[in-house]
């Protein structure tokens, strides 16, 4: 079906839209014609032959003739009806039985014929190729990656086994394409993988397999797969891949950590020697609902707070702002002073529960996660999950009027929206929002262009599966010493651009230019990192950086500060 929309849509675009006009401006000189006989044809009945037809019978008679039907039921008995009849008899032929189809046949059939059969796709990189990303496997991860290794001005080629695929990929959306089965060894030679940057690996887990050991007969590219059960990634691991990726079972863990409403769960997102950066939602935590000034986060644990995500929202806090019931911190510290904060926040709250709607691989894996804390969890599905045997869900549509009232919906703090299907994410988004305004929702969005949707809806959290995976994919291309954050924010380490040094971190104005912030200092030659360092800090030669913002953020400092050679 996808297919036949695609054909079609050829006749819509350039010279085949211009040929379409040509053919509607005939279809209605046509028509015109018709009329014309239909009314002459009333006027020699009745004037002829005193017989008088309704101007359907006209038009009727006028097709009939034209198309040399000719039933023979309404017949002029003059002279001159008789001539009558043969010019519109010959004009038919002419304009509607030779004139119409070759016009169909010369300006579309002719021209979409030799344009299918022009379309040779490559089979073959050029020799010449190198540091290339080869993806294999086209969905909406590895859409959204092609954007970003666009951004990042990144070589990359698609490669397909499907013609059409390859034609589409190409002509409709300019994306270089080889087209070939994967694991043909002549294939793979042709795609120049000794050269490539790296390979992506998003077929099917037993398709990755065969891929990773084709490669590997071959060369020592390295291969980063994205498999889809977690349980699967030994396997491809073993078969040569460099970097597994259990897509299914990171989102799963992300919303999981996201739900909670407890504060003893700080989520370590990401590590720097010591120095380690956590999430915590400020609920459950004695600080919910003073400034950060008041709650003096530092004082008591020697945690910094560098940055603070409230629907959605990334800030870089000031003295002043306000931790809101429903916002994460992201902290910056040791893991002793996590572990103060953890005992700060004392035990969890007995009545933490968390509705997960949707137990599909992601759904599992959430709950496989809650389970380890342990955080009370009930599942909602209006199927059986075959691949789990874990997990007892209650059974149901969600977007049912009952359903998750009956399943006791009133004592959830957390919820977990996770169907594959973002329309009734956003409806059980705004339904449950609009009932509960204080519950936290952490949705799940298929497709990028849906995460507004859902964050209008009232959910706390969004997690785009696309850009969660091409993030991912991306900064292991990369090779990057950041790690993915959460949407849109990384956190990374650079050395100090040579030009900074002696300056104070106000006179550098990194965060006024490039939008990042210093999480914190690395002495050279080791040592201690400074976290979050007052702006008179005097910037020193030979100091790491380490340093918060989005990607945008991150490359304009690249731009700013260029790496030295
Ligand atoms: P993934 O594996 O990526 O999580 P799935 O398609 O396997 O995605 O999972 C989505 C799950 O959501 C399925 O188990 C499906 O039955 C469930 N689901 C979809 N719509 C509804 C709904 N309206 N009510 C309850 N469950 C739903
Ligand atoms: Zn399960």
């Amino acid at each position: 079906m996808k297919s036949i929309a695609a054909e079609l849509a050829y006749f819509l675009r350039g010279r085949a839209k211009q040929n379409l006009k040509y053919l509607f401006l005939y279809c209605a000189f046509l028509v015109g014609m018709i009329l014309v006989y239909a009314v002459l044809f009333r006027y020699l009945m009745l004037h002829l032959e005193g017989r008088d037809f309704s101007l359907i019978a006209g038009i009727y008679w006028a097709i009939t003739v034209m198309t040399t039907l000719g039933f023979g039921d309404i017949t002029f008995h003059t002279d001159t009806g008789y001539i009558f009849a043969a010019v519109v008899t010959v004009s038919g032929v002419v304009f509607l039985l030779i004139i119409l189809p070759f016009g169909l046949i010369s300006l579309f059939l002719a021209p979409w014929i030799e344009h299918r059969l022009r379309y040779r796709p490559t089979i073959e990189l050029p020799r010449e190729t190198a540091g290339h990303v080869l993806i294999f496997g086209i969905d909406a991860v590895t859409r959204t990656l092609i954007r970003r290794l666009q951004a990042s001005h990144i070589p990359f080629v698609v490669v397909t086994p499907d013609n059409s695929e390859a034609l589409r990929l190409e002509e409709e959306e300019g994306i270089r394409v080889v087209w070939g089965s994967p694991t043909d060894p002549q294939v793979l030679g042709g795609l120049r993988v000794a050269a490539a940057r790296y390979v992506i690996a998003n077929l099917s887990d037993p398709e990755n397999v065969n891929l990773c050991l084709s490669l590997r007969a071959q060369c020592d590219t390295p291969i980063a797969a994205l498999v889809s059960e977690a349980a699967h990634g030994e396997l491809v691991r073993l078969a040569g891949a460099n970097q597994v990726i259990p897509l299914h079972k990171i989102l799963g863990r992300y919303l999981a950590t996201h739900a909670t409403t407890q504060g003893a769960m700080a989520h370590l997102l990401d590590s720097f020697g010591s120095l380690q950066i956590a999430e915590i939602p400020v609920h459950g935590t004695p600080f919910s609902g003073q400034t950060l000034a008041e709650a003096q986060v530092r004082q008591r644990t020697g945690l910094a707070v560098i940055g603070l995500w409230e629907r959605g929202l990334f800030t870089t806090p000031t003295a002043d702002s306000l931790l809101d019931d429903e916002a994460l911190m992201v902290l910056a510290g040791t893991r002793e002073q996590l572990d103060a904060l953890e005992k700060l926040t004392g035990e969890q709250p007995a009545d933490d529960l968390v509705f997960i709607l949707g137990h599909g691989r992601i759904g599992c894996a959430a709950a496989t996660f809650l389970d380890r804390k342990p955080v009370p969890f009930i599942l909602v599905d209006r199927e059986e999950n075959p691949a789990c045997d874990e997990h007892v869900p209650i059974y149901g549509d969600a977007t049912g009027r009952l359903v998750l009232k009956q399943a006791g919906i009133e004592r959830a703090r957390g919820l977990i929206v996770t169907t594959n299907d973002d329309s009734t994410n956003i409806f059980l988004t705004l339904a449950s929002r609009h009932t509960q305004p204080h519950i936290r929702i952490v949705a799940r969005a298929n497709h990028d262009e849906n995460v507004p949707q859902l964050y209008a809806a009232g959910a706390d959290f969004v997690v785009s599966n696309a850009s969660v995976g091409a993030n991912i994919l991306l900064n292991i291309i990369e090779s990057k010493a950041s790690a993915f954050l959460t949407e849109g924010i990384n956190v990374f380490r650079r050395s100090l651009p040579a030009r900074l040094a002696g300056q104070t971190i106000a006179a550098s104005q990194i965060r006024p230019k490039t939008g990042c912030s210093i999480v914190a200092l690395e002495p050279p030659g080791g040592g201690e990192p400074a976290v979050v360092p007052p702006p008179e800090t005097v910037l020193a030669e030979g100091m790491g950086l380490i340093l918060i913002g989005s990607p945008e953020q991150e490359e304009h400092f690249s731009r700013l500060f260029p790496k030295a050679k």
